[in-house]
């Protein structure tokens, strides 16, 4: 097996959420989504032990994971032509790999602009 040189090895390009200044945005809604799995399996466990709780657990599940959702889907966007890029990887690509896929773009698919080039100083602007 060859060894592996430093040649061999090429310092991966930047993410572009990280370029846009959004790698927040991603997280907020990791939080978000991850709030409201959890209000479900704790209403799943509140009807399991009897208590009262259910429904308020699952309508707040609901309204945070739907907020997420929608805030996330309207956040997100190309700093070049303002396209909602979750949107368009939601209906351009499978449910199995859009949120890979958002995460790996290199150009926007709307604009074709490079997104993990330094954005320029009217970009900085918009975020
Ligand atoms: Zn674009």
């Amino acid at each position: 097996m060859p060894k592996m040189t430093r040649l061999h090895h090429r310092k991966p390009a930047a993410n572009w959420l990280e370029v846009t200044h959004q790698m927040w945005k991603l997280y907020m809604a990791l939080l978000g989504f991850g709030t409201a799995l959890l209000c479900f399996l704790s209403a799943g466990l509140s009807l399991l032990l009897g208590t009262s709780l259910f429904s308020p657990l699952m309508v707040i599940g609901l309204v945070a994971g739907g907020g997420t959702f929608a805030w996330f889907v309207q956040s997100l966007r190309c700093p070049s032509c303002r396209t909602s890029l979750v949107w368009a990887m939601i209906r351009t690509r499978s449910h199995m790999s859009w949120l890979v896929d958002l995460a790996n773009l290199a150009t926007c698919p709307s604009c074709q602009v490079a997104l993990t080039q330094r954005p320029s100083a009217r970009w900085r602007a918009i975020y």
